[in-house]
């Protein structure tokens, strides 16, 4: 049974982003918890699903109802946002106040996805590695297979996406970036983003340093219709 969107568990609020859903103004809602382990996480602070000083839901709608018609939409973010089942209802009540809803995951719960997609108008999905060696990332067995499900959910629904993957040599070599690539053009994928490592928001020492950019491969984004580097 889906909770409710008061017992949605929010571990942060970016009240104002021209990132975070690229071309639009939001707000950004950061849900807490994740079950995965990437070691690059940005947000080591809301993987725990046991966190003190949580936002009350209420607060966040207050908040929502005074920047109506000043924002173009919100973004659910995270941690993962589909680990929760309240997040259904929370995004329900927030396309009721008018704003249009984003979504980032990295599809950890397919059928969550599934029954979100509907109300969403835009999902930042990242792509964690080539499926099969998901598990050196994200420190999971079978996380590959929950992704790709939902990849292929995201893509048949037809909702406008971005797919993005973080690179870090230490995780991601040249062959593997080629074979994500040819992974990601059979799938039908026209837009990729490869964001470059940063160290920024991580916990210190799980990862090397790096002190130039890893090596993407000349030929990665030649096949998409959109490519870029950020
Ligand atoms: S899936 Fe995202 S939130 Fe979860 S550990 Fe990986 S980078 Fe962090």
């Amino acid at each position: 049974m889906n909770r409710k969107a008061t017992e949605l568990r929010i571990g942060g609020l970016a009240r104002l982003s021209t990132c975070d859903w690229p071309g639009q103004l939001v707000a950004t809602i950061f849900c807490q918890g994740c079950a995965w382990d990437c070691p690059y996480c940005h947000n080591p602070g809301l993987r725990s699903l046991q966190a003190e000083d949580l936002i009350s839901w209420r607060s966040i709608v207050e908040f929502l109802q005074s920047r109506r018609s000043l924002l173009d939409g919100v973004v659910f973010s995270g941690g993962e946002p589909t680990l929760q089942s309240a997040l259904l209802d929370a995004v329900t009540e927030v396309r009721k106040l008018g704003f249009r809803i984003g979504l980032h995951t990295a599809g950890i719960v397919p059928e969550r996805l599934a029954s979100l997609l509907p109300l969403l108008d835009w999902v930042g999905f990242d792509v964690k590695a080539p499926f099969a060696i998901y598990p050196r990332i994200t420190g999971i067995e079978g996380s590959g297979d929950n992704a790709l499900e939902s990849l292929r959910s995201l893509l048949v629904s037809g909702i406008p996406h971005e797919i993005r993957t973080t690179v870090h040599p230490f995780l991601l070599s040249p062959t593997d970036l080629l074979e994500l690539r040819d992974q990601l053009l059979y799938l039908g994928i026209e837009n990729f983003v490869v964001q470059q490592f940063s160290p920024r928001g991580m916990l210190s020492g799980r990862l090397p340093s790096v002190s130039e950019y890893p090596i993407v491969p000349q030929n990665l984004g030649s096949d998409f219709l959109c490519f870029r580097v950020r």
